[in-house]
């Protein structure tokens, strides 16, 4: 490039990872994080109640239902959904300000917000995770102790037609063996593969 050309600004890459609650999307993305500092994970919004241990807008923002549909009357959300009885949603603003700034993002959402996702950014790479098999992933959703019976009963509904939406991904991955998967998704995401040396479990 010539001197005193501006290098034109490259966009970062926008990736989603989706799957059924309990499948593992939290423990390997906190295993990534570590593994990948710079890699910058969304904070989404929802209504749902804080679970033990889970802080304010590292989690989650987590919102009345009043504030929530204030944010999507006024387009602050780049998708949303509702799950389970809750909403859930990616704020807008700093999604666009990490992409413009040429770093990678990263959403875990579930599989509406990711087809919402598809329309608005069709380049976007998108990953849906997957159990061994639905027994495995209902013992451990009932083994995570986090949701309430009937909460695991629609979630474990959702999950059936989460896992029927394979065809709509850019990949699978299967999450049987842990440190397996998540090498296999940094390999996915374009990230530096190194070898798992501590127990990530
Ligand atoms: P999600 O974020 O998809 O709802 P979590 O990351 O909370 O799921 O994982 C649900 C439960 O399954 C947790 O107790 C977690 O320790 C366990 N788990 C995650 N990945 C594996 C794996 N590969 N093998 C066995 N258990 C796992
Ligand atoms: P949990 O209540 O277990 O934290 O999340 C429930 C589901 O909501 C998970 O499938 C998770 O991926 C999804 N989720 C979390 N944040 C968002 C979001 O911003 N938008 C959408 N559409 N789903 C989300």
């Amino acid at each position: 490039m010539a001197a005193g050309m501006v290098e034109p600004a490259v966009p970062g890459r926008l990736s989603v990872i989706t799957g059924p609650s309990g499948v593992g999307k939290g423990t390997l993305i906190a295993a990534l994080r570590q593994r990948h500092p710079n890699l910058w994970l969304s904070v989404s919004a929802t209504t749902r109640a804080p679970r033990a241990g889970e802080r304010e807008g590292e989690h989650y923002f987590f919102l009345p239902r009043e504030r929530f549909e204030q944010l999507v009357e006024q387009d602050g959300l780049l998708e949303w959904a509702e799950f389970a009885g809750n909403l859930y949603g990616t704020p807008r603003q700093p999604v666009e300000q990490q992409l413009a700034a040429g770093r990678s993002v990263l959403l875990e959402i579930e599989l509406e917000g990711a087809r919402q996702v598809r329309r608005s950014f069709p380049a976007g790479f998108q990953v849906l995770i997957k159990p061994p098999s639905f027994a495995e992933l209902e013992r451990r959703i009932r083994g995570r102790g986090t949701e309430s019976v009937e909460a695991i009963e629609r979630r474990l509904t959702r999950a059936r037609l989460e896992l029927q939406a394979e065809a709509e991904f850019d990949a699978v991955l299967l999450n049987g063996d842990l440190d397996e998967a998540l090498l296999q998704l940094e390999t996915l995401l374009g990230l530096p593969v190194e070898p798992v040396t501590s127990p990530s479990a």
